[in-house]
């Protein structure tokens, strides 16, 4: 079969990508290993009841911005989004509980002045610092989606439109976050931390200051839910690829890239045998690992790209879904509780004892009996570890049952509201991840935010190869829906630029 564009994996990238192409007039085939898309958006089913995937919080869902403005050139409607209020709340060690979003910027200031008296002023200045600074980036990114790989000449003329806050971006883009909290208290770094790891997978430490700035402040701007979970995104844009001519074969798996002679990518051979011909392009939905290390081939991997992908690091989740009696809902302040289990106070901050997502579905979200209520909790953990030291499945089973009952312990101590209303359901590891996605070591959610990320050294959506693009959340701008939304309108600009 012969295609113009052929776009490997139906994550949200994938197929997002292929739906803009599809509508833009592109003829195009999605594969997909797995009987259905989503990737890591794929709802967990578990004994008739339906989990969501993960925090079920999603960003710029305003009107005209990325999801209306990629929605506004497909044939259908996009997913009915509601806006929380408040986004989530964060619960302190000292069982303070800080409403983050859903407030004014007044209110936004009071409860931070009421949560950390002992740096009140430096915690709201902290803030009031970061918002003119990722509107001035949001900007930008509307102005060339690709940001990283602008020119220097869009640059210079991204800054000349941004006069008053030009000299502020330049001098900031190689600080990281912690360098604008020397004022404030250690209980405010930790606030920042749990918020930066769970939207950027860095903290405060690392974070390079600009994408936090942008990650800080989307929760207040507003995060939604999506009415029929993160599935209904998944399936109105396959429907929109199907409306527009385009193809989605499920069940199949790309083995490797196929060449010519001169070494041009000429299309994917399939683990059948069968090879997908694409005339004008190929778009990778796997990661960065896995599009170099499966489809492009060792032997056409540059060595320098090499050694970047062997420094490059995301970290696994470990995810346990549990249902909760529908009235223990009440006396929970919020649908979404970033719990924060331990100060670490003097140490280095270890996502993967301090921080757990608690979530909560509403009523009739998920396939549950109306007095129960389907519950997510995710956590961090390292994924390399759940890989090593297993002789046998047993192995596996020990290291996941150990895990489940430290989190179980801290869940309690954190939300002691929870009682005996809640009960374990099913777990996942990062093995689950790695058989539903096929990622390397079950890795999620972005590479390291750091401010090297401003540099040469960044994954784009360019590849090595000039008809192989990449796109998902291993790439700029990141994990989360809208970064990956984000990222396939770049590859889709670039493969066929909207007329
Ligand atoms: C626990 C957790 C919680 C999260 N919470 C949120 C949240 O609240 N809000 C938010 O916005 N984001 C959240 N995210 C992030 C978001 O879900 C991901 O960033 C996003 O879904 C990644 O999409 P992707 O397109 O990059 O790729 P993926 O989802 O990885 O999709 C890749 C696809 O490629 C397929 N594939 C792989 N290999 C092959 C092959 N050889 N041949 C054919 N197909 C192949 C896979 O099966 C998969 O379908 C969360 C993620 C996790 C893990």
């Amino acid at each position: 079969m012969r295609y113009e564009v052929v776009v490997v994996g139906a994550g949200i990238g994938g197929l997002t990508t292929a739906a803009l192409l599809a509508a833009r007039g592109v003829s195009v085939c999605v594969l997909e290993k797995e009987s259905r898309a989503g990737g890591c958006a794929t709802p967990f089913a578990h004994g008739g009841y339906e989990f969501e995937p993960g925090a079920g919080l999603y960003a710029c869902w305003q009107p005209d911005e990325i999801h209306a403005r990629v929605f506004a050139e497909l044939p259908v409607a996009p997913p009915e989004a509601r806006r929380l209020e408040p986004a989530y709340v964060v619960r302190l060690p000292d069982m303070i509980d800080v409403r983050v979003g859903g407030a004014s910027d007044e209110e936004f200031a009071a409860t931070l002045c009421a949560a950390f008296p002992e740096c009140a002023d430096a915690a709201v200045a902290f803030y009031r610092e970061l918002a003119p600074l990722a509107a001035a980036l949001r900007r930008s990114a509307r102005r060339v989606p690709a940001l990283l790989s602008a020119t220097k000449f869009q640059r210079m003329q991204l800054l000349a439109s941004e006069p008053r806050h030009a000299s502020k971006l330049r001098a900031r883009a190689g600080d990281t976050t912690s360098a604008h909290l020397t004022n404030t208290s250690p209980r405010f770094r930790r606030f920042i931390d749990a918020q930066l790891q769970l939207c950027t997978q860095t903290t405060s430490e690392e974070c390079a200051y600009l994408f936090a700035a942008v990650a800080l402040t989307e929760p207040l701007r507003g995060l939604y839910e999506l009415r029929g979970g993160v599935a209904a995104l998944t399936d109105a844009l396959a429907a929109a690829i199907k409306q527009c001519g385009g193809t989605i074969r499920f069940d199949t798996t790309a083995l490797r890239l196929a060449y010519d002679q001169s070494g041009h990518a000429i299309g994917v051979d399939l683990l059948s045998g069968e090879r997908i011909e694409a005339t004008r392009a190929i778009v990778s939905n796997l990661t960065v690992w896995d599009t170099y290390g499966k489809l492009v081939g060792l032997k056409h991997t540059p060595p320098a790209v090499r050694a970047r992908l062997r420094d490059a690091h995301a970290w696994g989740a470990y995810l346990i879904f549990a249902e909760l009696d529908a009235e223990a809902r009440a006396h929970l302040p919020a649908a979404r509780i970033l719990a924060l289990t331990d100060w670490q106070a003097g140490q280095a901050y270890d996502p993967t004892s301090a921080q757990l997502m608690f979530h909560v579905a509403h009523e009739g979200a998920t396939h549950v009996p109306a007095d129960k209520r389907a519950v997510t909790i995710s956590t961090f953990t390292d994924a390399a570890q759940w890989f090593a030291y297993h002789e046998d499945e047993s192995g596996h089973e020990a290291q996941d049952q150990e895990t489940l009952a430290a989190w179980w312990a801290r869940l309690h101590a954190a939300l002691p509201e929870l009682g005996d209303q809640i009960e374990v359901r099913e777990t996942a590891t990062p093995r689950t991840y790695y058989e539903q996605t096929r990622r390397k070591l079950g890795m999620i959610g972005s590479i390291g935010r750091t401010p090297a990320s401003f540099t040469a050294q960044a994954f784009t959506h360019r590849t090595t190869l000039p008809n192989l693009y990449m796109v998902g959340d291993t790439v700029f701008p990141g994990a989360s829906l809208a970064a990956v939304t984000h990222s396939a309108l770049i590859v889709a600009n670039e493969i066929a630029p909207k007329r």
